[in-house]
């Protein structure tokens, strides 16, 4: 059988003309539906560490934070829920900030967007930077559930980012009926804000503790573990010098967790001015995680990372203290970029 080029030629012309016309509805369709555009970048820093961290405008004075830490195995984003915090924890300096508004699902994704965009130009590389996404920023991300989860789902699909719910961590500082939902709804790894052996301690450091004390938080971890992607909570704990560091918290602290299987992250309390607190000794924070290691549990003591750039990951205001202070800051900056 002859075939005749012209007419092929023809068809696949008509073809392409309709796609175009189709693909053009669609564009209109969605800038008629919806904005694309990339958060508005106030800077960007780079430590020697190799640790990046940027401030994005959202708005209103407004910014919030994106923290990259490059490890040998593996490149974690931290980043942002909320620009600021409504659940105050007398230690966290966004806690002292107030809370401002919840960010939308896109400017969550974008910030991964954005790092992934620019670490790859930094690093004149194709290949994915960003392995590991913990929600450790700005906020508390199951107060914004929904806008999270639809973020969470995005990173996970394979037309998304495709990073696998153990690579994706939230943390969360005990929000108890969030922590059922995001269960159901989209189990990622999840980290908890524990910080204290007792309901006593944890009820000062951590207001939300009043309404969701230990004992209900220890069950909600237990629940969480039947669908959660990984074996074990990892429990955050921030070393607060003669607050929650002696060896007697660390003996609590081993009864306190004996039905949840976990491991510890012990977090030196990063300090700023009028938190009326001071960071545990090197010799309280070792003395401590070897009571928890002699029980048989794992523990990390977090590493300070971008110290030259105030990038600390969950105490990501570091230096500017108050909103005044931060947003004289980024108001500063922002004059000086034009
Ligand atoms: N709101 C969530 C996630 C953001 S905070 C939460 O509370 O879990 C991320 C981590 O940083 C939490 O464990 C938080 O308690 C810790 N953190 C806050 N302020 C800190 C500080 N000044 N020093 C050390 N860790 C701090
Ligand atoms: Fe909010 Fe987490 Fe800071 Fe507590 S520690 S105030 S929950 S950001």
């Amino acid at each position: 059988m002859a075939i005749d080029g012209t007419k092929l030629d023809a068809n696949a012309s008509k073809i392409r003309s309709v796609r175009y016309d189709r693909a053009k509805q669609l564009r209109e369709k969605l800038a008629a539906a919806a904005e694309v555009r990339a958060l508005p970048v106030v800077s960007e820093q780079a430590s020697s560490d190799g640790t990046v961290k940027w401030l994005f405008d959202v708005g209103d004075g407004n910014a919030i934070e994106s923290v990259f830490i490059p490890e040998d195995d593996r490149g974690t984003l931290c980043i942002s829920s909320q620009a600021g915090c409504a659940l105050a924890c007398r230690f966290c300096a966004t806690g002292h900030q107030g809370f401002a508004r919840n960010l939308s699902t896109g400017e969550i994704v974008a910030q991964l967007w954005f790092a992934e965009f620019a670490l790859r130009r930094r690093l004149g590389v194709a290949e994915r930077v960003v392995s590991n996404v913990v929600m450790m920023g700005m906020g508390e991300p199951l107060a914004n559930f929904d806008n999270v989860v639809s973020a969470l789902q995005i990173m996970l699909d394979d037309h998304g980012y495709g990073l696998s719910r153990r690579r994706v961590t939230v943390s969360t500082s005990g929000m108890v009926p969030q922590m059922d939902r995001l269960k159901e709804a989209c189990p990622v790894a999840l980290a908890v804000s524990l910080h204290a052996s007792n309901d006593r301690i944890r009820d000062e450091i951590v207001p939300l503790n009043k309404k969701y004390p230990l004992k209900e938080l220890m069950a909600a971890c237990q629940r969480y573990l039947v669908k959660a992607p990984r074996d074990f909570i990892t429990f955050e704990y921030v070393m607060l010098d003669g607050v929650n560091d002696r060896p007697e918290h660390a003996r609590e602290l081993i009864a306190l967790v004996r039905d949840v299987p976990c491991k510890f992250n012990l977090i030196p309390f990063n300090p700023f001015p009028n938190s009326g607190y001071d960071r545990s000794s090197n010799n309280a924070i070792r003395a401590f995680r070897e009571i928890l290691q002699e029980a048989g549990f794992v523990v990390t003591v977090r590493k300070t990372r971008g110290d030259d750039i105030d990038a600390a990951c969950g105490q990501l205001a570091g230096q500017v203290q108050d909103k005044t202070r931060r947003q004289e800051k980024w108001i500063r900056i922002a004059e000086e970029k034009g």
